[in-house]
């Protein structure tokens, strides 16, 4: 028994795969296909053979450390390190050793990239000090990701160690947090001006987000070059306001990494999802983000005893579903400019 592609959806999957780059319209289409349907299978076929070819197999690891736990009154509603989540109650940055530990075992475990996170309020001199400080120490890559900056605050990013920077516009940024999507552009613009790379995923991607909103941040990832940029589905912590809309499941999340990985073309050095699960390693994702200290998804201080997964849970994931962690990373390889064809 044969059975064919609709010649709309056909064509926009022929343009995914030859790395062209497709439209909003055509990215829309794809991401109202049913769920089960063969040409869902298809498209993350699609975004799966790109990625394989594009990143020569090559499954990334890139560690989060989350430097700080704090109240944070910026109060985005989607996260457990907010005021009003209640969670955590008082500030407690997690000490240099505990740092410099978590660094050595990473780069004894294969990481190909520390990103550190802090939350909105935390102070940005003081990223500084460990950016250096890890730098003195290991040789992994550096990736801020904190609040918004300047272009000084990006030369001394620059300066103290850091090569690349994770800053997302939000899904719902304005609405669920204070932040203007504008000043976010802003600071991905500073990021490239100053020589900086620029980490991106669409996140926290939940059930009530409209297709449109999330095609604009694929677009968006494009259009700034960023150097990878997959999907994050928002974890509902424990009393989470955003609990009455529910979650997406692994299986949608992969649909839409699929979607991004058409949307990116020929420019991502690679295509993260989290959290970590086998789903979108068929759908043209490749980049995992193993995690310890704080994290916006738990309640817990140190992540790595609650939701996040280590590199060992990741490692396997990615080896089971054809992917190897051991080659270098082409995320920072000189040469070829994310973005840019
Ligand atoms: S996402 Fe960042 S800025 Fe927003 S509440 Fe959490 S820590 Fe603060």
């Amino acid at each position: 028994m044969g059975w064919q592609l609709s010649p709309h959806i056909a064509d926009i999957l022929k343009k995914g795969a030859a790395f062209e780059g497709i439209r909003r319209d055509e990215a829309l289409a794809l991401l109202a296909l049913p769920l089960h349907g063969r040409e869902t299978y298809a498209l993350m076929q699609t975004a799966d053979q790109m990625s394989r070819e594009r990143f020569a197999n090559k499954g990334e690891n890139h560690f989060h450390i989350g430097v700080n736990v704090a109240p944070c009154p910026l109060n985005c509603s989607f996260c457990s390190l907010t005021v009003k989540a209640g969670i955590f109650t008082q500030s407690m940055e997690f000490s240099e050793e505990q740092l410099l530990s978590w660094a050595r075992q990473a780069g004894a475990s294969g990481a190909d990239a520390l990103n550190l996170m802090t939350t909105g309020n935390f102070p940005f001199e003081r990223l500084l000090e460990i950016g250096r400080l890890l730098g003195r120490s290991v040789a992994t890559p550096l990736v801020a990701n904190t609040r918004d900056i300047d272009h000084k605050e990006g030369e001394a990013l620059l300066a103290a160690g850091f090569v690349g920077a994770y800053h997302a516009v939000r899904l719902g940024e304005g609405r669920d947090t204070p932040f203007k999507p504008e000043r976010r552009i802003q600071t991905i613009r500073v990021f490239k001006e100053v020589g900086l790379q620029w980490m991106n995923c669409v996140e926290p991607v939940g059930p009530e987000h409209r297709h449109e909103e999330i095609v604009d941040l694929m677009l968006l990832a494009r259009t700034h070059g960023a150097t990878y940029s997959g999907i994050m589905r928002r974890i509902n912590f424990p009393g989470s306001p955003m609990s009455s809309h529910g979650m997406i499941s692994e299986l949608e999340m992969a649909r839409m990494v699929a979607v991004s990985r058409l949307v990116m073309g020929d420019g991502p050095r690679a295509h993260c999802t989290h959290e970590p699960h086998s789903a979108s390693l068929i759908a043209g994702a490749n980049l995992f983000f193993p995690e310890v200290g704080a994290s916006p998804r738990d309640g817990q201080p140190d992540t790595g005893k609650g939701r996040g997964q280590d590199f060992m849970r990741c490692h396997a994931l990615q080896r089971e579903m054809g992917w190897n962690p051991d080659l270098p990373s082409n995320c920072f390889a000189p040469g070829r400019q994310a973005g840019v064809k």
